[in-house]
């Protein structure tokens, strides 16, 4: 292994890795800060091939700041529909507000304005700051800490703070001033195609010979994650009502996951229950008031994944007579059965709507 007091090597390594073997994405094209902000937020938790898509459609819908800002938070989830993590789509959203009215409508040209906007984090900060204004600011997101951990041979954990304070002051010695923007960008594909999380390919890393994991045959330990996933499991029971060619929806609020989102009348259990045992709880007895005969029909059952929750859910379809009055609770709203789609949901209600 070569000397580690290589930084500037390492960058330019790292730079003309990138020059030759760098991704061609379609923001790379643009120093609009308010289109590499966006490709950015839809960046963070999507692969990039589907964020793509979006990152396409969102800039066609709202090509400036000022379109977004202008628009109503609905239009704004029911184009993120499917990406997940909507909180970003709020985020940005309420951060195009805040360019309108604390900045005049013009994108702030500093990392200390920018990482102002809501929904801003020193990582997307800098790499704004860093692409679109040269600001001499290194990323760190989890492609670099990983790849510096391993270089550098770092054990410190990925969630302390003294690891990602670490972390941070290599990135930001290896940093090239002359050219932030570039080096962040080489460093994000060089993490997500070369030192990737699984079978990193170190046979063909031009920095295999810095390495201080692969020299020590610790790249499978690096970077040190000491935190387990505790999963919680929920138990959702929706029901899609259909009464006189309407069905009925509800819109999610509080600081529960898909805050507003729309979605079928739901009620949640602590356990697995069956749709007998559901019609004795209260919540049922509220929904339905009034309605004695129904005909029920149990459509899907699906586990739906989140990071930190295992969703457990049932959907089953409601039909009411249409001579019997319906009136559910006031937070249920009634809309034509072919409105449905118009309102923007969750990736768990998209996957049931595909199958109706
Ligand atoms: Fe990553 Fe392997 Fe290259 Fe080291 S040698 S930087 S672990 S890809």
């Amino acid at each position: 292994m070569k000397e580690r007091n290589s930084n500037s090597l390492i960058t330019s390594l790292l730079l003309s890795w990138y020059k030759k073997e760098g991704r061609d994405l379609p923001w790379r094209e643009t120093t609009d800060p308010y289109k590499i902000w966006i490709s950015e937020i839809i960046l963070q938790q999507t692969r990039v091939v589907q964020g793509r898509d979006y990152y396409f459609r969102f800039i066609e819908r709202f090509p400036s700041v000022e379109s977004l800002a202008a628009t109503k938070e609905d239009e704004v989830l029911k184009l993120w529909q499917g990406l997940g993590y909507y909180t970003r789509a709020r985020n940005v959203h309420a951060a195009a507000k805040q360019v309108k009215s604390i900045f005049n409508g013009v994108f702030p040209s500093t990392y200390s304005n920018i990482i102002s906007l809501k929904g801003v984090g020193e990582y997307t900060a800098a790499a704004v700051a860093s692409i679109a204004f040269n600001e001499s600011y290194a990323v760190v997101d989890g492609n670099v800490f990983r790849v510096i951990a391993r270089l550098f041979g770092i054990s410190l954990s990925i969630h302390s703070s003294e690891g990602k304070k670490v972390i941070r002051e290599i990135a930001q010695s290896l940093l090239d001033t002359q050219d932030p923007g570039r080096y962040n960008q080489a460093v994000m594909d060089f993490g997500a195609l070369i030192c990737t999380p699984a079978q990193p390919k170190c046979t063909a890393c031009v920095l295999q010979d810095y390495c201080t994991a692969f020299a020590g045959n610790r790249v499978g330990e690096l970077p040190v994650n000491d935190r387990k996933i505790s999963i919680r499991n929920r138990y959702f029971h929706y029901f899609h009502i259909l009464h006189n060619g309407s069905t009925f929806l509800q819109k999610r609020n509080g600081s529960d996951i898909w805050k507003n989102l729309f979605e079928f009348p739901l009620i949640e259990t602590t356990l697995p229950s069956d749709f007998t045992e559901l019609e004795k709880r209260e919540p049922f007895r509220k929904l339905f008031a009034g309605i004695s005969t129904f005909s029920v029909d149990h459509r899907l059952a699906i586990k739906h994944q989140l990071t930190h929750q295992a969703i457990h859910t049932h959907f089953y379809r409601i039909i009411i007579p249409d001579e019997i009055p319906f009136n559910p609770p006031k937070e249920i709203f009634r809309i034509d059965d072919e409105q449905l789609l118009e309102y923007p949901v969750s990736r768990l209600i998209h996957k049931y709507l595909e199958t109706i």
